[in-house]
């Protein structure tokens, strides 16, 4: 079987190359040998890169995509271990995934960066989980600014090369040692890194080149999302500094407790009280569906308590697939608690007529309470 390589990365098939990189990255900051000694962090770390390696190629990712694997020497890669000759996992790779450029290629780091995600809490009622819907929901995110467009510059002026790096985007420092000369380059810190510096700044964004705006967003929620799910809506989190690619908007699904149903996945469970007359002599329960629809449940004669009747297909929808879970209605026979002189008259009779009257231990009959209780493992 083909290895899954997006499962490695914690990823859904399909994910974008925005999550495959913010993912990779995530996993190569705690696992990168550099920084965990712990050899089976190593081995994860190869996997990881791996599985970084074949989505981030598009030929490869079209061989994953396909369910194959570009690493087998069947499906035409080139070479036999991923890791060989191509010093796959070495240092330039992680500095190439955390700071998007590799560490031989120095220069003035892009002002524009991508956004991050953002997460937004929805709360539905069980009809909406389970039925589906549409709603409104209201972000504050960084939005692009409407002034600059994202250049951070005020209108009619252009960003200067910095004069502290001369546009290098870093400056250097030598120190002596015993060694000899040491000399050691960090990000400029009047342009931060950029090489650029902006002498008139936007008046909207403050040469952020993006603002902060509130906005509503619709909100397709599918029939059958269950609590704790998100939802991701592609570009709708907050634009990036410098105008940058917006991240993604996570919609986390909180599912209201229903008065009358219960949910399990994709089955909903409800408890229905029965009188216990009508446990022993049958009878019709009208119940009203989640979705408002009235309908009769057969109760059988004989029902005992703690029966579970099943409403094949009156569950929630399966999100995924078609079809729908079931119904589960719990019934709770009850005994009554209050008995008018009449009442209690007409049950000792019935009592008699059972031989019920004098219940004992050497009552015969079959798979009775007393023998259950005389034998509790028979
Ligand atoms: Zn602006
Ligand atoms: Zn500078």
């Amino acid at each position: 079987m083909a290895t899954d390589y997006y499962g490695v990365l914690g990823l859904a098939r399909g994910a974008s190359d925005s999550d495959i990189k913010k993912a990779y990255r995530r996993l190569a900051r705690d696992l990168h040998p550099d920084v965990n000694p712990d050899p089976e962090a190593k081995e994860r770390f190869q996997e990881v890169s791996r599985a970084y390696q074949a989505l981030t190629d598009p030929d490869k990712r079209r061989i994953v995509d396909l369910g194959g694997d570009p690493f087998d020497s069947g499906a035409g890669a080139a070479g036999g271990s991923p890791f060989g000759g191509a010093g796959f996992g070495g240092l330039g790779d992680i500095m190439d995934a955390f700071f998007g450029g590799g560490v031989g290629s120095r220069g003035p780091r892009s002002r524009v960066r991508a956004g991050d995600d953002a997460l937004i809490g929805l709360e539905l009622d069980l009809e909406q989980t389970v039925f589906g819907t549409t709603e409104e929901i209201t972000v504050d995110t960084a939005v692009l600014c409407g002034t600059c467009s994202g250049a951070g510059t005020a209108p009619g002026t252009h960003p200067t090369t910095c004069i502290t790096c001369s546009g290098r985007g870093e400056v250097q420092s030598v120190q002596r040692s015993f060694l000899g000369q040491v000399v050691s380059s960090r990000p400029c810190p009047t342009c931060a890194g950029t090489g650029q510096v902006i002498p008139d700044p936007c008046p909207e964004c403050g040469s952020e080149g993006r603002v902060r705006a509130r906005r509503t967003i619709p909100v397709k929620v599918p029939a059958g999302v269950e609590d704790g799910m998100r939802i991701r809506l592609t570009g709708r989190g907050e634009v990036g500094p410098g105008g940058g690619p917006a991240g993604d908007l996570y919609v986390e699904i909180r599912e209201r407790p229903h008065e009358v149903f219960t949910r399990d996945g994709e089955d909903l469970h409800c408890h229905v009280a029965l009188p216990m007359t009508a446990a022993a002599l049958g009878t019709t329960l009208p119940l009203t569906l989640l979705d408002g629809e009235d309908t009769d449940v057969d109760v059988r004669p004989g029902t005992q308590a703690g029966t579970v009747l099943t409403l094949r297909g009156q569950g929630a929808p399966r999100l995924r697939a078609t079809g729908r879970g079931n119904l589960l209605v719990h019934v709770d026979v009850q005994t009554p608690t209050r008995l008018d002189a009449e009442q209690e008259k007409l049950l000792r009779e019935l009592a008699v007529l059972r031989g019920e009257d004098r219940p004992g231990p050497s009552s015969e009959a079959p798979g009775g309470l007393f023998s259950r209780v005389r034998n509790p493992f028979k």
